[in-house]
């Protein structure tokens, strides 16, 4: 017994400088993961429930790296975050989807609205409408074809600052979304100041919609909500048959979920319109 104290002391140093050396050997591997072009897109299908088109696509990062496999955001997101990196990924993301989307165009794929996640930080930072208008001259991609989408308690961090983005960014006429809406900031009166074209209700109130009475009322309240200020609903991680007739039969407007697809790289997104235009 007289061992366990120092023996157990030094397992919990060793096991924090284990944590430490990992949280600095992910960082610097983040750190150059961009310049060594480890970064890619995969794209999730988001499909109208009254006609089943796909009518756009959700551009979702993931990190191969050659010894970690391919990495998903959760596992990187949140650092690339607290290090500021993730103002440089954002813009990758940003600038890779545009291209594609404005690639698919030209191939003659139906259009297809690409959207892309901005973190809080990216918001909070002088010049984002530049910097999107940028991507999109560089890119040819019509405004209209990109959307961006923020999360609830980014705009709820600073509502005032927050409008004045969004207006300046839908000045440039892409489409704007609130992302995991109904997890954030319960004050509703913003939505009416904020120039959104699209709800997406959180996977959490999907998940369970069809045998959770509470999840079954808030997903039919958002989706009245979005439609009384003439905005689109969207689920996110609609999974099942009877998830999807409950959302159809609700009036949802569109879902994106496994149900239909995950995220897949472009090649199959390419491959689901040439299946289309082949039947
Ligand atoms: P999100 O924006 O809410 O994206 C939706 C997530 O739900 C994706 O996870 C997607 O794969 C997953 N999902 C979609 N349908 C289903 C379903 O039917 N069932 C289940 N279980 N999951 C489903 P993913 O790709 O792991 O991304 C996680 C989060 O990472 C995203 O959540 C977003 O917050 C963040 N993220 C991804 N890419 C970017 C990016 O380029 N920039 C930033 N800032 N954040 C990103
Ligand atoms: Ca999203
Ligand atoms: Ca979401
Ligand atoms: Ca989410």
């Amino acid at each position: 017994a007289r061992a366990e104290g120092p023996a157990r002391y030094r397992f919990h140093t060793d096991a924090m400088a284990l944590a430490i050396r990992e949280r600095v050997d992910m960082e610097s591997l983040l750190r150059h993961a961009i310049e060594r072009n480890q970064f890619a897109l995969q794209y999730q299908p988001r499909v109208d429930l009254a006609s089943g088109a796909v009518l756009g696509v959700e551009a979702l990062v993931r990190w191969r790296h050659p010894v970690l496999g391919l990495v998903p955001p959760a596992r990187f997101i949140p650092l690339a975050e607290e290090t500021g990196l993730i103002d440089d990924l954002d813009m990758w993301v940003l600038d890779e989807a545009c291209t594609r989307a404005a690639a698919w165009r030209a191939q003659g794929l139906p259009p297809l609205r690409v959207s892309v996640n901005l973190s809080a930080r990216q918001f909070q930072q002088a010049g984002l409408a530049q910097r999107v208008q940028a991507a999109l001259a560089r890119s040819s991609l019509p405004p209209g074809c990109l959307e961006i989408e923020i999360t609830e308690s980014t705009v709820m961090r600073d509502t005032a600052e927050a409008a004045s983005v969004l207006r300046s960014l839908k000045a440039l006429g892409v489409a704007l979304s609130i992302d995991d809406f109904g997890t954030g900031y319960s004050s509703l009166s913003y939505l009416k100041r904020f120039p959104i074209d699209v709800l997406k209700i959180d996977r959490s109130f999907i998940s369970d919609v069809t045998a959770d009475a509470n999840d079954a009322a808030i997903a039919r309240a958002i989706i009245a909500l979005a439609h009384t200020l003439n905005l689109e609903a969207v689920a996110e991680g609609a999974e099942t048959a009877e998830q999807v007739a409950f959302l159809r039969e609700n009036g949802c407007d569109e879902i994106q979920g496994y149900y239909f697809s995950p995220p897949v790289w472009p090649e199959q997104i390419e491959a689901m319109f040439a299946r289309d235009a082949a039947v």
